[in-house]
């Protein structure tokens, strides 16, 4: 739960209504986070909204709260009104999970679709109707084209990790979705960064946008301390071992850049005792999920992942990002750390640096505007 982070006004201040402040009670959320102070009145208003917030600030409700809100007051039709797109299938079922809890007992239907699973329980979960639909681009479009969902009754758009969804990878997907959502209708995107040329496609999708800030642009997590280790690139297996057992990495994301590498340091791993799971893209669904299940209930201690595990996982009390290899896309430093010291805990990143990832490191710098010091 965010508590450092919360603030003195209350939920009731902000306009929401009593069942929704009834739901946030059982949930044991007592203020509002600033992302939420903040976000919560404007798309109350109906107001789209840009909003730059780090990862672990209690994004979803800020955008899912006032939404809901604007759901219970008219009865739809069989179509979603509320469209929520998220680059990976971990976070939009996540997303769907709050969405589940924040809106209990208001007669909201919220599903969610994505991929890599059998796409027929969501063909007939749409077909039995829905309000707020949460999906990955390629799942949704999937199903647009069987004539399994229609996007006309569409009144609120969220892109989640905005930018993710509006670069090269999801662009031309997203472009197609969009020819089918109706052009009267509140925009809101979310995001920890934003590139400058990102934000000018993404203002291209808004209209008169609030733009809402808690966090300095691409500011790496302020909870999480970091350090790299600058080594050599065949001494990092040995060395990993030797940080997870002195360092005391009770829960810890190991990120490479290669899946393959990622099987790789989980057979070692496990090998030495250390019960690992690997996550990347070419997992199956349920592999995926398994692993990420079991690393939130603590059975398996160390996930080694891709960048997909990067954005938007919230998994409580994750005591170390370790940094295998370095990123080539700086954004993805702030994304990978911020899967730790999340919701007001601390935490620690640790990076390993081989010769050859230095201009890396100098990229990752300049974008959060500081050094990283320097371990032995
Ligand atoms: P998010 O940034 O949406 O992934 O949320 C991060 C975590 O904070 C989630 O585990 C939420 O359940 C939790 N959270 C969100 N809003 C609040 C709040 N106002 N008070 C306490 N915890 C919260």
């Amino acid at each position: 739960m965010v508590t450092q982070q919360s603030s003195d006004a209350s939920f009731s201040d902000l306009g929401l209504a009593p069942q929704l402040l009834d739901n946030l009670i059982r949930q044991g959320y007592a203020s509002p986070t600033p992302i939420q102070k903040q976000s919560i009145p404007v798309v109350l208003q109906g107001t789209d909204v840009m909003g730059l917030a780090q990862t672990g600030t209690g994004k979803t409700a800020a955008f899912s709260l006032p939404i809901l809100q604007h759901l219970m007051a008219k009865r739809g039709g069989p179509g979603p009104r509320c469209l929520v797109l998220a680059p990976t299938r971990e976070l939009a079922i996540q997303i769907g999970d709050n969405v589940r809890l924040y809106g209990a007992g208001l007669g909201i239907r919220a599903h969610v679709i994505f991929g890599g699973v059998s796409a027929n329980p969501q063909i007939d979960a749409l077909r039995r109707g829905v309000d707020f639909l949460v999906a990955t681009p390629g799942r949704l479009l999937d199903l647009m084209g069987q004539g399994a969902v229609s996007l006309s009754a569409v009144t609120h758009l969220v892109l989640d990790e905005a930018d993710r969804m509006l670069d090269m990878g999801f662009i031309h997907d997203l472009k197609k979705i969009l020819k089918h959502v109706p052009s009267k209708r509140q925009t809101l995107m979310f995001s920890a960064t934003m590139s400058p040329a990102v934000q000018e496609l993404a203002h291209g999708y808004l209209t008169r946008p609030v733009t809402v800030e808690v966090a300095k642009r691409a500011t790496a997590a302020s909870l999480v301390t970091q350090e790299v280790i600058h080594c050599d690139a065949k001494e990092k297996v040995s060395l990993l071992v030797d940080l997870v057992r002195s360092r005391q990495v009770e829960r810890g994301i190991i990120f490479v850049r290669m899946k393959h590498r990622a099987n790789r340091i989980v057979e070692t791993l496990e090998k030495q005792g250390l019960p690992a799971a690997a996550f990347h893209s070419n997992k199956s669904q349920n592999a995926r999920q398994r692993a990420l299940d079991g690393f939130k209930t603590g059975e398996i201690r160390l996930l080694v992942a891709t960048d997909i595990a990067a954005r938007g996982i919230d998994v409580d009390d994750v005591s170390h990002v370790i940094n295998f290899e370095l990123p080539n896309e700086p954004e993805s430093y702030v994304h990978r750390i911020g899967r730790t010291g999340r919701a007001g805990m601390s935490g620690h990143a640790i990076s390993l640096c081989a010769a050859e990832e230095r201009a890396y490191l100098v990229a990752i710098e300049r974008l959060i505007q500081r050094r990283i010091p320097v371990s032995e």
